[in-house]
């Protein structure tokens, strides 16, 4: 997707903060930290939001997780815990038209849910 931003970091036309890297996602440090570690987590096939997601993407999104967990060891959060968020659409607040998730980790959160 041309005009998309997360394919042009992807892609690196856009610099990036790259901490992972594989056939299937690819993870950067988000640019707007909202706690001190915040990593977004994004798959290199450019869909929208979670409502694009079909039965062929489910190891995909499965992959996407098990990422999260990587590197929330990787980056020392694993034990004192971390949240993982999707904003899909309008009322989540949703930005970037770009599948994505977020992990974040390193500060005590309000509980949501
Ligand atoms: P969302 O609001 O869930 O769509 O999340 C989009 C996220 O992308 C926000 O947390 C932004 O801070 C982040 N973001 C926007 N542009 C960039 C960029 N160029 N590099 C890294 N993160 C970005
Ligand atoms: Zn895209």
């Amino acid at each position: 997707m041309q005009d998309c931003l997360f394919c042009n970091i992807i892609a690196g036309n856009i610099p990036s903060q790259k901490v992972y890297e594989d056939e299937l996602v690819y993870a950067f440090r988000d640019i707007a930290p909202a706690a001190p570690v915040h990593i977004l987590i994004v798959p290199k096939e450019h869909l929208c939001c979670l409502n694009e997601a079909k039965p062929e993407h489910q190891m995909l999104l499965g992959h996407i997780l098990l990422t999260a967990q990587k590197l929330a060891k990787s980056e020392g959060i694993a034990d004192s815990g971390y949240r993982i968020v999707n904003n899909c659409g309008e009322n989540a607040g949703q930005t970037v038209f770009h599948l994505h998730f977020h992990l974040l980790g390193g500060a005590q959160f309000t509980k949501l849910v």
